[in-house]
């Protein structure tokens, strides 16, 4: 049956949901509070499918990492402290999440969600006219040490005993699979199943798609709570009135926790911070994408620009930019690809945006039990462009009354954190 589908929030997730429901012959309204000319974390990511992140962000030796990166200014991990309650309280659940049993639970399902949203991916890549750079050729793990090669080793063979490929390669053998640029490294973990795109195109692409086939978009229209009876939403009031709709998706990234104040659901999430820089003349162009291990920073070919990114920085609701983090991601590059110099990005813009972060380092996705006609889908950290597909092909399976495919989807419930 045909619904009218209201989404709030205009980033992958929301995109992403919206074409689902459009395929399912829904009618379709996407509201955000920016202009379609928009360029929020949806947009400046690395742009990765990761099958091999099986590990949620809570997980055991994420709290001494933390501590340990604590006073260095350029470092990739920082939670700035402040005086919140609700950091407070996320930093508890955080730790509470950061076991070996929960990253048991976690990772087949993640496998499990991240292999899916890559067939989604493949076949959206046909779907859409120009496409939107879609390489399978796989993702390397580079390290400059042999430490840090040890511990990525033992992530590789955490991820083949789930079924997700990996190869342990020493500096010869990574060189041989992208022999295009020069590395200075110990090794890599190759991941094949691993891939990348761009953002950019994906958004663009998306929207415009939806928009031939009858989507109404509400730009710069900010959602600002709902009416509600008898257990229903009926309108999402917004800065530019009211909207009635038959089912109300939340998409709204790291926002969607202050929509769910409204509804009564606790949404839990800090904001993630990180930056990226691209550069459209790149000293080399690699063909496959790459994380660099000690430094944590992803370095993703787009057509012929490169793209560095990095940094997870928990510091509030504010995307303003530490010129010292970004300098600490600039310096990493040429440590492992000596063609590149800090010097060749430098007066290019950088970006910034606010990964949606739960505090089990897992997506809020599926219906609340205080609203029969609301589903959430966010909270995706750093892998929403990964995850994006997938989520929404589970949404409108909800709103079709069809039974997701995907085994342990209760542990994502919106209701986890419920008081
Ligand atoms: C440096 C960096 C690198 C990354 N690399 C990768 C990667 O390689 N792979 C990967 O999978 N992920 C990556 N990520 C993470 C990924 O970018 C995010 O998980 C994803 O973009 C989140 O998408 P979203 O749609 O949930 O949120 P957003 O993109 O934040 O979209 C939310 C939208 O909701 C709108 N909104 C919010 N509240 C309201 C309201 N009240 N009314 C109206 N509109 C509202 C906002 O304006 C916004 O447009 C990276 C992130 C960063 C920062």
């Amino acid at each position: 049956m045909s619904k009218h589908v209201a989404i709030i929030g205009g980033g992958v997730v929301g995109m992403a949901t919206a074409w689902f429901c459009q395929q399912q012959g829904h009618q379709v309204t996407v509201i955000d509070r920016k202009p379609s000319q928009r360029d929020g974390c949806s947009f400046g990511n690395a742009g990765m499918l990761v099958p091999s992140h099986v590990i949620p962000l809570a997980a055991p030796g994420m709290i001494a990492m933390g501590l340990k990166w604590m006073w260095n200014p350029e470092s990739p991990f920082y939670i700035r402290p402040r005086a919140s309650m609700d950091l407070v309280r996320w930093m508890w659940q955080f730790k509470k999440s950061c076991t070996q049993q929960h990253v048991q639970r976690s990772a087949p399902l993640l496998r499990d969600l991240h292999l899916r949203s890559r067939e989604l991916y493949q076949q959206l890549q046909t779907e859409l006219p120009d496409g939107f750079g879609l390489k399978t050729r796989g993702l390397l793990m580079l390290c400059k040490t042999a430490a840090g090669l040890d511990e990525e080793a033992k992530t590789a063979a955490k991820a083949e005993s789930l079924g997700v490929p990996a190869q342990v390669l020493d500096a010869e053998a990574t060189s041989k699979l992208d022999p295009n640029v020069q590395m200075d490294i110990r090794g890599s973990v190759f991941y094949p199943k691993d891939c990348h795109l761009s953002p950019n195109r994906l958004m663009r692409a998306i929207e415009s798609e939806l928009e031939n086939n009858g989507c109404r978009f509400c730009w710069e229209t900010e959602s600002l709570g709902f009416t509600k009876s008898g257990g229903r939403i009926e309108n999402v009031v917004t800065s530019a009135g009211e909207i009635d709709a038959d089912e109300f998706v939340v998409c709204g990234g790291v926002w969607s926790t202050m929509l769910g104040h409204d509804l009564g659901v606790a949404l839990p999430m800090q904001a993630g911070k990180g930056y990226s820089v691209t550069i459209d003349q790149p000293a080399e162009l690699p063909e496959l994408c790459s994380l660099l291990h000690e430094a944590r920073v992803a370095v993703t070919p787009m057509g012929s620009s490169l793209r560095v990114g990095g940094t997870m920085e928990i510091a509030g609701i504010d995307q303003s930019i530490s010129q010292s983090r970004v300098r600490g991601i600039l310096q990493s590059v040429p440590k492992y690809f000596p063609a590149f110099k800090a010097s060749d990005f430098e007066g290019q813009p950088v970006w910034s945006g606010l990964r949606p972060c739960s505090p089990d380092g897992l997506p809020y996705l599926g219906r609340t039990a205080k609203w029969s006609n609301l589903v959430v889908s966010t909270g995706h950290a750093m892998m929403g462009i990964s995850l994006a597909m997938v989520s929404a092909e589970i949404v409108a399976n909800l709103l079709s009354h069809q039974t997701p495919e995907i085994e342990g989807l209760r542990m994502l419930s919106p209701d986890r954190y419920a008081r």
